[in-house]
């Protein structure tokens, strides 16, 4: 497997040299909104550790990521008016991965409702600042 690239999108993000949506922040894990969501509300939960994926994160920032995709996951449900939430994570390119920095998407899902292809449709920004501040709302709200 390659070795983590520094300059991939998601370490450029969490170095705040590109702007993000930003959803939740601790010492060990960063949350921000897809801007191709696959259904409103979709966001993606990284550790801040350089990891690549799966395969090469340590067990217990892979543990403390989980942790945090479950609040998110539930802050999302909430605040979206979710029916449901798909969780998805790919490792390497034959996997489906394109961005190589650990990732988790967590798409709040409604009854009925197909998600969108993968990156067919960047967002407005002003959509999704609005869906960053509910989803953070949400999460301090517990
Ligand atoms: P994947 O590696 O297959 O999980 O796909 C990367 C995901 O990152 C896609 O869902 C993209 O829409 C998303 N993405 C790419 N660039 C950015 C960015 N600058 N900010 C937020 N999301 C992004």
């Amino acid at each position: 497997m390659p070795a983590y690239d520094p300059n991939n999108i998601f370490a450029k993000i969490l170095r705040g040299e590109l702007p993000c949506h930003k959803v939740y922040e601790d010492d060990r894990a960063f949350a921000f909104l897809d801007i191709m969501p696959r259904a409103p509300g979709h966001t993606l939960v990284i550790p801040k550790s350089p990891a690549r994926n799966l395969l090469d994160v340590a067990a217990d920032d892979l543990a403390h990521v989980a942790m945090i995709v479950q609040k998110v996951a539930r802050a999302a449900h909430t605040a979206f008016e979710a029916d449901g939430v798909t969780l998805q994570q790919f490792n390497e390119s034959a996997g489906g991965q394109v961005v190589f920095h650990l990732h988790f998407h967590i798409i709040p899902r409604k009854e009925g409702v197909a998600m969108k292809p993968p990156a067919s449709e960047k967002e407005k920004p002003e959509v999704l600042a609005e869906h960053a501040r509910k989803l953070a709302a949400a999460l301090a709200a517990g």
